[in-house]
């Protein structure tokens, strides 16, 4: 059916999350074009198949029974083009590849996302961010596939809000971001620091999804669902191979065997032991069933 495409059959999807956790996807495949991507979609809509698009699975649980569907991946989306003091930037491109990128060309600002381990497609659908920062602030337009067609969005067609944006109703090919020139050493030094205090702070050295709640924001108040959980003492709790980190309360990592069941078993404890002092965070974190 695929044939003609960069494609996989039977693929292990717990390679294609940063959680390490997942059964078999049925098929994977990765367009080269908007023309493929169309085709791509023909097919699926043909074949009545079900379907799922990807970044770098640094925010998806994949089941461990697997996805009987097409897991589009983007990563031949991965054009970096300069013009002025602004970038146009595939989807498919993931942080770590688009600093050193930036760097190289003298353009920054985007230095807070260094160490975040998605793909430009995946932030902008969660408007992800982080140390006062959120991916929407550097946005000129956004091109998306809808429907079949090729469209461009100015920034003000765009709703972005926090940890959320309307984009999630599209497949973002991709974004034309404002930066700003400066000197690839001073960018350097930025995007060291920000790692740095990243990598002190969270749990990088084991598998996760980064934050699993997103910050509660109740009227002007904000809760940090970590702080409460850290409060609670429950740091280091574990069911099955998930642990509640026992460096950063608001991460669930691997800790070598876990599984999807586990991993969901102890997000719904948490959840009960936040409901249990009146507290009610939305999961930040997509689970694929
Ligand atoms: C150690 C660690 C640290 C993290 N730190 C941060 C942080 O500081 N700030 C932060 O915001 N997040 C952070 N995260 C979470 C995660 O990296 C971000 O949410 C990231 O933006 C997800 O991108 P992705 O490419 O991995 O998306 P995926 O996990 O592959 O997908 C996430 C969602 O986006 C959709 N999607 C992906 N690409 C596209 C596309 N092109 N078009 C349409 N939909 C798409 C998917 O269908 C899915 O619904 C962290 C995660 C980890 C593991």
């Amino acid at each position: 059916m695929f044939e003609k495409y960069d494609y996989m059959e039977n693929v292990e999807l717990k390679n294609y999350s940063t959680m390490k956790v997942g059964g078999l996807a049925k098929f994977m495949v990765f367009p080269r074009t908007h023309l493929e991507l169309k085709e791509l979609f023909e097919i699926i809509k043909q074949e009545n198949l079900r379907w799922f698009i990807l970044g770098n699975g640094s925010n998806v649980l994949f089941d461990d029974e697997g996805f009987d569907g097409v897991v589009v991946n983007l990563k031949h989306f991965d054009r970096v083009v300069k013009s002025g003091e602004s970038v146009r930037v595939g989807a498919g491109v993931n942080f770590f590849a688009l600093n050193i990128k930036l760097k190289s060309l003298g353009l920054g600002g985007l230095e807070w996302s260094y160490g975040i381990p998605g793909t430009l497609g995946g932030l902008l659908v969660m408007n992800g961010g982080c140390y006062g920062h959120e991916i929407c602030e550097f946005v000129e337009e956004v091109t998306v596939f809808d429907s079949g067609k090729v469209k461009r969005l100015k920034k003000s067609d765009i709703k972005f809000e926090y940890r959320h944006s309307d984009l999630n109703q599209y497949i973002i090919l991709s974004a034309k971001l404002k930066l700003k020139a400066d000197l690839p050493e001073n960018i350097n030094q930025k995007m060291t620091e920000n790692f740095t205090k990243k990598k002190n702070a969270q749990p990088y050295e084991l598998p996760s999804l980064g934050s699993v709640f997103k910050l509660v924001h109740k009227n002007d108040e904000i809760i940090y669902p970590a702080k409460l959980i850290d409060n609670l003492g429950l740091k280091g709790v574990k069911i099955g191979g998930a642990e509640i980190s026992q460096k950063h309360a608001g991460f669930i990592v691997n800790t070598g065997e876990a599984t999807s069941e586990d991993i969901i078993k102890l997000i719904e404890y948490v959840e009960c032991k936040l409901l249990e002092i009146g507290v009610k965070p939305e999961r930040e974190i997509i689970i694929l069933k």
